[in-house]
């Protein structure tokens, strides 16, 4: 494996996967319509990498494009597969929006990959696919249930793939990721929602006194202390994760893995708050609100088969990823739009 394409490579997981391949050594090619991001972090991941990448401006959807792309290129010898949209509200109010972007860019994307003769892919899947789960920490063979369009997309995309790799004997890794907060250790690249819809960027943003307050969104959940608990994970760990999919995929056959990528370790809402005064050093007023429809009380990851079988695991703790957070909040205020 050499050269690797990246959809969505100038998005937020995007970008930190990018750094992390041209550090071991890939050529990377991006294609990002920029529907959810800017140039900006392309351009900053290239000067902390020392390294160019080839840039294309292509959306998904526009296959002759895309094909171009292809063959312009060359030989590209695996995809990471990241453009999508992704928020949950967002997905149950406009289901025909996030079904056409995610799944007809995807199977355009296919078919061009198809066309062209490359077979490896590493797709960005998610722990939503897993809806309300039966039992944490998940295993991978759990039951695959999602509960809103956001997450069919995602589970719809694994069995596209699922068939498309016996059909056509692709190698396909698809990684589920449990929740991606943090950012790169420089402060120079990092989330930056227009509006926030995770938990750490609103934080986050409350912190720096963008935002009031934050409300949690119940604090009756059968948990430690009410509040939900998810598997956060750090966005560099998530992005390594993807090189080491990379190099599984190398000299493998055809069929398909499935990875949850996660520490295995939750944390509920008020420690994720607590760990973010004290590491800011500032007032974060909470306000506790209903639950948010659809939500779950917990939901961690058993990450045992990434460990045995990528040789990977993570390896920030929750200071890292809230540290690293607050230091790219703290240098980009308004994040890429403040960039000089
Ligand atoms: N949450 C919250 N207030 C917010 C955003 C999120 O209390 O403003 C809670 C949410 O209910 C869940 C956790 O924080 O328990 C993580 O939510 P997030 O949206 O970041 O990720 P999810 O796991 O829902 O995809």
């Amino acid at each position: 494996m050499k050269k690797i394409l990246v959809t969505g490579g100038a998005g937020y997981i995007g970008s930190h996967t990018c750094i992390e391949l041209l550090n071991s050594g890939y050529e990377v090619v991006i294609v990002d319509d920029f529907t959810n991001s800017v140039m900006e972090p392309v351009k900053r991941l290239e000067k902390l990498a020392g390294k160019k990448v080839s840039f294309h401006e292509v959306n998904l959807l526009d296959k002759e494009a895309l094909d171009a792309v292809f063959k312009k290129e060359g030989k590209i010898d695996a995809v990471i597969h990241f453009a999508a949209l992704k928020a949950v509200g967002e997905s149950v109010a406009q289901p025909l929006m996030y079904y056409k972007n995610n799944i007809s860019g995807s199977l355009a994307l296919f078919e061009v990959m198809r066309d062209n003769d490359v077979k490896n892919v590493v797709f960005s899947s998610s722990a939503t696919v897993y809806g309300d789960p039966e039992e944490t920490p998940i295993k991978e063979d759990a039951t695959v249930h999602a509960t809103n369009p956001y997450g069919h997309t995602k589970s719809m995309m694994e069995q596209i793939l699922m068939d498309t790799s016996h059909a056509l004997g692709w190698g396909v890794i698809l990684l589920r990721y449990f929740n991606p907060v943090g950012a790169h250790e420089s402060g120079e690249i990092g989330e930056d929602p227009e509006y926030p819809n995770n938990l750490l960027p609103f934080v986050s943003q409350v912190a720096a006194g963008i935002r009031e307050h934050v409300t949690i969104f119940g604090d009756d959940y059968d948990t430690i202390d009410g509040t939900g608990v998810r598997d956060y994970i750090h966005v560099v760990d998530l992005a390594r994760a993807h090189v080491k999919s990379i190099e599984r995929l190398t000299g493998f056959d055809k069929g398909t893995l499935i990875y949850n990528i996660g520490t295995g370790t939750g944390y509920s809402v008020q420690q994720m708050v607590e760990t973010f005064r004290q590491v800011s050093g500032k007032e974060i007023k909470v306000v506790i609100g209903p639950r948010r429809p659809g939500d779950i009380a917990e939901c961690t990851a058993d990450a045992t088969l990434a460990n045995k079988e990528l040789g990977w695991s993570a390896e920030y703790g929750l200071q890292e990823m809230i540290e690293s957070a607050w230091k790219w909040q703290s240098k980009y205020p308004n994040g890429y739009r403040g960039a000089k």
